[in-house]
């Protein structure tokens, strides 16, 4: 008789043994984690501004704000307390500033209406500014030990191989998440769902899956089906529209460079810029003007992508003085602007 498929049997109870056994011996060290077996406290602050940290940022990049921001801000109650300007900049190459704003709502609303203290439950969790499904489930379970589903992209991964799941994202979605769900239990809630990111993060790896020595291979469809890495399957990709603009870099006698602070409202809101043109469709537009006089030099061009558009920003640079600018150290200048500015800065000494 053939041996059984791995689909025959439910894995659910196999595949939670197997993966919480191995996240055991394996979970990855990381600042804002408590191991697994640690009885100390989860402080949900951590968990929270990991969780935000995270979203669309490496557990690499995002370790040092982390620190950084514990640091200067131990409790939530710091941060609701920080101005404005200072997390912002405290923030700068973290990317995605909107996450950044929505944190200081998040943290402001936890101070003023918990006292200061996270609320346990996921619903309530959920009812804070700029906490979403993910982080709220996150949150409920990490922290408080609640039986949350917590589905992101690994999550989502990792199920679409387990279960050789053919239709497309996005509309898997509800499917991967109703997978996901299915493994949720009252038992080490919180390490299960850090389990599932490891997994996905270090094994069940985007690209190339290391299923030689994944625990659930056991039970995964996708390595039975030859090809695991075809899923997620994925709807073809609409291009993503070009746009141009420049920036001008004007530097004082003393080297300081011009600065802005860029409307509250809108992409990089509320951050520190370099002066720019509008960021027009395409580049067949009229040269735009110039935001002070001086001899402008061309220092060539730089490229950034955005998550809706990608950018070539020509970089011009100039000598000035006075002016309604924020004057700014270099040093300075490149360590609080976003990385698209830090980039034009850069390249400004191309000049
Ligand atoms: Fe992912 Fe391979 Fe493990 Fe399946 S066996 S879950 S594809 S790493």
């Amino acid at each position: 008789m053939p041996s059984a498929s791995p689909a025959a049997a439910d894995p659910v109870e196999s595949v939670r043994a197997a993966l919480l056994d191995w996240y055991d011996r394996h979970a990855r060290s990381l600042p804002w984690r408590t191991p697994p077996g640690d009885a100390a406290p989860v402080d949900p602050y951590r968990v929270w501004l990991s969780e935000v940290m995270l979203q669309q940022t490496t557990t690499v990049h995002a370790a040092p704000y982390f620190a950084a921001f514990t640091r200067r801000w131990p409790t939530v109650a710091d941060l609701a307390a920080a101005a404005d300007d200072e997390v912002m900049s405290a923030w700068a190459g973290l990317g995605y500033y909107a996450r950044a704003r929505n944190m200081l709502k998040g943290a402001r609303a936890v101070a003023s209406g918990h006292a200061g203290v996270f609320p346990d439950t996921e619903a309530a969790l959920l009812a804070l500014p700029g906490v979403g499904p993910y982080t709220a489930a996150a949150v409920a379970s990490i922290a408080f030990g609640r039986a949350a589903n917590v589905v992101d992209g690994n999550v989502e991964r990792v199920m679409a191989r387990l279960f050789a799941v053919e239709t497309p994202l996005p509309a898997a979605r509800t499917q991967l998440r109703a997978l996901a769900a299915r493994f949720v239990s009252d038992h080490r809630p919180g390490d299960w769902a850090q389990a599932l990111m490891d997994l996905g993060a270090t094994v069940c790896r985007p690209r190339t899956p290391d299923c030689g020595v994944c625990p659930v291979a056991f039970a995964c469809e996708g390595l039975a089906s030859g090809e695991p890495a075809r899923f997620p399957v994925r709807a073809p990709k609409a291009e993503r529209p070009r746009r141009t603009g420049v920036a001008w870099v004007l530097r004082d006698a003393a080297g300081r460079v011009a600065l802005v602070r860029r409307p509250a409202k809108g992409l990089l809101g509320g951050m520190l810029g370099l002066p720019t043109s509008d960021w027009t469709a395409g580049p067949d537009q009229p040269p735009p003007a110039a935001p002070a006089v001086a001899d402008w030099i061309d220092a060539g061009t730089v490229e950034h992508v955005f998550t809706h558009f990608s950018l070539t920003l020509s970089v011009r640079v100039g000598r000035g003085e006075g002016g309604d600018w924020i004057w700014t150290e270099e040093a300075g200048a490149l360590t609080s602007l976003p990385t698209v500015f830090a980039k034009a800065l850069i390249a400004s000494s191309r000049a």
